[in-house]
């Protein structure tokens, strides 16, 4: 059978369906479906998204077969409509709409009006009896039609009209006269002419192909592929065209058209939000020229066409399940239905909606969950530049644009050292801080920041990771940014920023602004906790914080952890200067004697820290990692700092750089870290396992509970992790022995390098359980330095010049690498060892497609920073109710292949 390239609807009856979105676009399905369920709407036809790819591919010859199609759809039109297309007494007059499956409101063309001429024109007046009515219509065809398809600048066309009411005198478009609307009409076909070498077309056919052809080239018009790649849309055919006929909201008093929320998109309230304005086209209602009211004034001015509306809003929620956002039209006191999508909203809204819908029946808990997206969790956290500061008013104090890596909005003074932020926030000022980098010696003056801001670095660098620890506003990566600590500047372009100077970060777009922006913190709405407890209902994975401390393991426990999946050790060695310099003195000991003194100071600050970790997480596990990073990031590399530090240990000062430069690598990443550290310096091991024991031991003592997991990053081989956890077995139960306690511990991994991944059967005989740190497993499975890549990798990724990635590795776990190590690692890890745990800790346990990978491989846990939690909770649950649904469609598959005349249907088909 041919393809069928033309649906159509009217009449109450509709050749498709909404669930056609792929083929209809969303708004083609959309009038399909509400043609079926019986709502006022004009009649018209869809042409597929298929033929807008026969046009793309072959040009206009391409759709030479399909002229009949349209040809046919449109004679229906005429039956129905009860009027002839061209007829130059009373014509057909229709609209030309682009819609694709996914909204993109910045890219629509729309053309109203079309079939108009300078016969039919006059044709119209006469029958409506209104030439004032029919030469506005034909105006705005003209109009609409030579910027659409004809390129005209659209500005240079309304100029025309704005001269044309300046030369009047008058201020509304209604207070022109018909003459003066003729002449205008005759101004714009001439510009059309010059444009274009031809005359305007008066063949309403050629008029109607015109249009489709613009509409279907309007696809890969920059500003439709710039939102495309904007919004991560991929994989569309291409944009359908709907061509239905007119109604009119300009014909007087009577007339309007509108836009309405079937609820408040900003609360969610159930109340009928939407404004109407009367004697109107849909254009006009966008472009602002007239003050519309609300519907609430339209109630008493028409009872009917609102009652009317009352009940579309009802059919259409009860249909849909959901909050609707519609176009309408009234003609002359009869209510049209123009369009309906499911409407944008805020995050608070989405929460109230969700939870509104199920209450009152609409919809079921699994649907009020799955109605809430990862975007609408993490945006309801942070707090946002204030949305009443117009875009007229931002613009002019933009600053730079850098990556956004923790979104939110922050205000402060420049701040260009840690120890500067520091010192200032104690006093109470608002400061951000401005590094080239940050390194872990920066994290007093981070944490005591509103916000940070990076020139280089990408979403998972050193600022990045912490910063979204502790839910910070962060930009990274701000290329044209110069800062200069020594002189106390920021240099960006011709601008120079000193210490007093104020700057708002907005981590969501990773725009930098000059001054203060006023900026809004969102309150949590009571729908989130509701709906965040029904995901915990449907989830299967487990879901951990990885937090350093007492007060942010806290934290995690409001935000929903289970337990600890990361705690990185080093972190607690940054946080006073006391810490700072008993691990400098450890670093900079000559031997092992030394080097155990200065341990001997940091085991009970450490002992503490755990005590105080164990009681936060009250018996939840807790995996504590032992020392990862190279020891050279916890010396001063610069003279200032190695004076300081050799006077405060006693030492001379050349003994501190000679020190120093012996800890010099060329690649330390790939260098003396991660269990590395442990293997060369036993007592490292020692005294942290010890602190992690004793801490437990001490907390069981006083009636608490305490389940640690010691974890060694960085390991690559079963024989290298026999001897840790050999090392580590003996320590523990040392410590065990000499209190007499009982404390079940277990000892594990971090499956970070590939070869640990390849040998994870060896792996898994010496230790209790794996933990996947994506982050370093990215970075060497890809060679790909997550520190330094944010130069080129945006190359890579999206619809990027090389477009060789959809996301970023650092951000979504690159599934098809990354992930096939990850899988190999779980299956041979569980084959040598039944019912190894397995989690992940890597950025990627917080990130929502990463989250649902994880499901599908079978980790017990994922574990993110604190305010990520939220957002793995629910992705969990997403990706446990897409597996029921899935294992549903195989049930009723197989049910229906089961059945005993199933096998025949080919066969009674043929
Ligand atoms: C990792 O590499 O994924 C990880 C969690 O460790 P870190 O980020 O501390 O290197
Ligand atoms: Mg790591």
């Amino acid at each position: 059978m041919a393809r069928k390239f033309v649906y159509f609807f009217g009449g109450g009856r509709a050749e498709g369906d909404g669930s056609m979105k792929t083929l209809l676009g969303g708004k083609g399905a959309g009038l399909m479906e509400m043609t079926r369920i019986g709502l006022p709407v004009p009649a018209g036809f869809v042409i597929t998204t298929e033929a807008c790819t026969l046009y793309l591919k072959g040009g206009r010859g391409a759709l030479r077969p399909i002229e009949g199609e349209v040809r046919r759809h449109l004679g229906r039109l005429e039956t129905i409509a009860g009027r002839r297309f061209g007829d130059p007494d009373d014509p057909l007059l229709i609209s030309v709409r682009s819609g694709a499956a996914r909204s993109m409101p910045g890219m629509m063309e729309t053309i109203l009006n079309l079939g108009l001429n300078d016969a039919a024109v006059e044709g119209l007046a006469r029958r409506t009896n209104d030439p004032r009515f029919a030469y506005d219509a034909y105006r705005r065809f003209l109009t609409m039609y030579s910027s659409v398809v004809f390129g005209v600048p659209r500005e240079s066309l309304d100029r025309r009209l704005r001269e044309l009411k300046a030369r009047l005198g008058v201020k509304l478009d209604t207070e022109v006269s018909a003459d003066a609307l003729r002449d205008l009409c005759a101004e714009l076909k001439v510009a059309a002419r010059q444009a274009t070498g031809k005359a305007f077309p008066q063949e309403p056919a050629v008029q109607l192909w015109g249009a489709i052809e613009a509409v279907f080239r309007s696809w890969n018009a920059e500003k439709a592929v710039t939102y495309r790649r904007v919004e991560n849309i991929s994989g569309l055919a291409g944009t359908a065209v709907s061509v239905v006929q007119m109604v009119f909201g300009n014909r007087g008093e009577t007339s309007g058209t509108g836009v309405a929320f079937t609820r408040d998109p900003n609360t969610g309230e159930r109340h009928f939000y939407g404004d109407v304005l009367m004697n109107a086209q849909g254009e006009d209602v966008v472009a602002g020229i007239r003050t519309p009211m609300t519907l609430l004034e339209l109630r008493p001015r028409m009872p009917r066409v609102y009652r009317q509306l009352e009940q579309v809003r009802r059919r259409l929620e009860t249909h849909y399940g959901d909050m609707q956002d519609i176009e309408f039209t009234i003609e002359e006191g009869t209510l049209y239905i123009l369009q309906c999508r499911a409407g944008k909203r805020s995050p608070r809204a989405a929460f109230r909606i969700a939870f509104d819908l199920h209450r009152e029946g609409l919809i079921s808990r699994a649907d009020a969950v799955s109605r809430i997206t990862p975007e609408d969790v993490e945006r309801l956290f942070y707090p946002v530049l204030d949305p009443a500061v117009p875009e007229t008013e931002l613009k002019p104090r933009r600053l730079a644009v850098g990556i956004g890596a923790v979104p939110g909005a922050a205000v402060g003074e420049l701040a260009f050292t840690a120890q500067d932020a520091e010192s200032r926030a104690r006093e109470g000022a608002r400061v951000i801080l401005v590094r080239h980098e940050t390194s872990p010696e920066d994290v007093g003056g981070m944490h005591a920041a509103q916000g940070i801001l990076t020139a280089t670095g990408g979403k998972t660098s050193h600022a990045a990771v912490v910063a979204r620890g502790w839910g910070k506003t962060c930009i990274v990566g701000c290329d044209a940014l110069h800062p200069d600590a020594e002189a106390g500047t920021l240099r960006i372009g011709d601008r120079v920023l000193g210490r007093r100077d104020v700057i708002t970060l907005d981590g969501g777009t990773g725009i930098v602004y000059a001054g203060e922006v006023p900026v809004i913190r969102p309150q949590l709405p009571p729908s989130y906790h509701h709906i965040l407890k029904w995901a915990d209902g449907f989830r299967r994975l487990r879901v951990r914080a990885n937090v350093d401390t007492p007060y942010d393991a806290l934290k995690a426990v409001e935000m929903g952890a289970e337990g600890i999946g990361l705690c990185r050790t080093e972190h607690m060695f940054f946080d006073t200067a006391e810490r700072r310099l008993a691990i400098q003195e450890m670093i900079l000991a000559s031997d092992r004697e030394q080097r155990s003194r200065a341990l001997a100071k940091i085991l009970p600050l450490q002992r503490k820290d755990f005590e105080g970790i164990f009681e936060a997480m009250a018996g939840r596990p807790v995996t504590i990692r032992l020392l990862d990073p190279p020891l050279h990031e916890f010396v001063p590399h610069d003279a200032a700092g190695q004076t300081a530090l050799a006077a405060a240990l006693g030492v001379p000062r050349e003994a501190v750089a000679e020190r120093v430069s012996q800890l010099a690598e060329s690649n330390p990443m790939l260098g003396h870290r991660g269990c590395r550290l442990a293997l060369t310096y036993p007592e490292i091991l020692e005294m942290q396992v010890r602190g992690i024991i004793e801490a437990a031991v001490a907390v069981r003592k006083r009636g608490g509970a305490a389940r640690p997991e010691i974890m060694h990053p960085l390991t690559m081989d079963p024989r290298e992790m026999a001897i840790l956890v050999r090392r580590t077995r003996e320590v523990a139960d040392r410590v065990l022995r000499e209190s007499g306690a009982r404390v079940p511990y277990l000892v594990g991994t971090m499956i970070e390098v590939p070869r640990a991944a390849l040998l994870a059967d060896g792996m898994a005989r010496e230790v209790d359980f794996f933990s996947f740190g994506t982050n370093d497993l990215t970075q060497m499975t890809m060679a790909l330095s997550r520190d330094d890549s944010g130069r080129f990798l945006p190359l890579y990724v999206g619809d990027g010049d090389l477009g060789v990635f959809e996301h970023d590795p650092f951000q979504t776990l690159d599934q098809e690498g990354v992930g096939m190590l990850v899988r190999w690692a779980i299956d041979r890890g569980r084959a040598a060892r039944p019912g190894l745990k397995v989690g992940i800790c890597g950025e990627h346990g917080g990130e929502a497609r990463s989250v649902i990978f994880c499901d599908t491989v079978g980790l017990d846990y994922v574990s993110c920073s604190p305010y990520r939690i939220p957002i793995a909770r629910l992705s969990a649950a997403h990706a446990a109710l897409a597996a029921d649904r899935a294992a549903a469609a195989r049930t009723t598959r197989r049910r229906i292949s089961r059945r005993p005349d199933a096998h025949r249907r080919p066969v009674a088909q043929a």
